[in-house]
């Protein structure tokens, strides 16, 4: 277990009595909930299989899996990209089953969202690939030159506003996706295999980063199969095989 990723003074959920309620204490609050999720592809098995659990408002979760376990149909039916064959979903209160398209882009406001193959715009700065969303919501020039500069201190990439994605490092074209992924201040932050394409250092580097976002406040969950991190996290792993969930 590694305790450089958690200051001193944060005591971690994991550790914590959170799961051991006191009569008539409140549970914490649900961010998403999935009840007895099952996914079918056109022409294919269950990539998700009778799926329940629950991500607390502010938890840091991980889900584990072999490739094909489920890990990225998990995330993309958060963020309805593909719908459930059966059961519910709840991601802060909204019931998926029943969102109408038209209702999808609010949804989306509440969830940022990273890639292992960051997904960033090639011929933009890195500054406008950060200010691109702020930009369609119409948010003013000012607002956003100031807002993205920020983000971009706290993923650490101050100073590299004006480069372009194909001549900063893995490390660094993630922390950009991760800048643009939380700029419009979601709640949660989805990571689907974000460290994927890095080496063990830039992989614990981002992980770090994820964590930090976590502590100010939004609820991540973080799809991997990297063995180091997965032994050296003292957060909730929620295991995926075949579709099942092992936890
Ligand atoms: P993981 O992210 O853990 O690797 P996936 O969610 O990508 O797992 O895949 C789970 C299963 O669903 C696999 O068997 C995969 O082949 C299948 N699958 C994923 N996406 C599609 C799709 N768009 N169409 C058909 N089958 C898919």
């Amino acid at each position: 277990m590694l305790t450089e990723f958690a200051p001193a003074a944060f005591t971690p959920p994991d550790r914590a009595p959170r799961r051991t309620f006191v009569p008539g204490e409140k549970p914490p609050a649900a961010m998403i909930q999935m009840f007895n999720v099952t996914k079918v592809y056109a022409g294919g098995q269950p990539a998700l299989r009778d799926v329940t659990l629950k991500v607390d408002k502010g938890e840091f979760a991980l889900i584990a899996g072999p490739s094909g376990a489920g890990k990225s149909t998990l995330i993309r039916l958060i963020l309805c990209e593909e719908r459930v064959t059966n059961g519910q979903i709840l991601v802060d209160r909204l019931n998926l089953r029943r969102l109408p398209a038209r209702r999808i882009p609010a949804l989306r406001r509440k969830v940022g969202v990273v890639f292992q193959d960051f997904k960033l715009l090639a011929t933009r700065t890195v500054f406008a690939n950060v200010a691109l969303r702020l930009e369609i919501e119409g948010a003013r020039p000012s607002f956003i030159a100031k807002k993205v500069r920020y983000i971009l201190k706290r993923v650490g990439l101050e100073g590299r506003e004006q480069a372009f994605p194909p001549h900063l490092s893995g490390g660094e074209q993630q922390r950009v996706a991760i800048a643009r992924a939380i700029v419009g201040d979601p709640l949660i932050l989805l990571a689907d295999e974000p460290t994927g394409n890095l080496d063990i250092d830039l992989t614990r580097d981002i992980v770090r980063l994820l964590r930090e976002i976590n502590q100010a406040g939004t609820t991540v969950l973080m799809a991997t199969h990297n063995q180091e991190i997965l032994q050296e996290t003292d957060r909730r792993v929620i295991r995926l095989n075949r579709g099942r969930v092992e936890e």
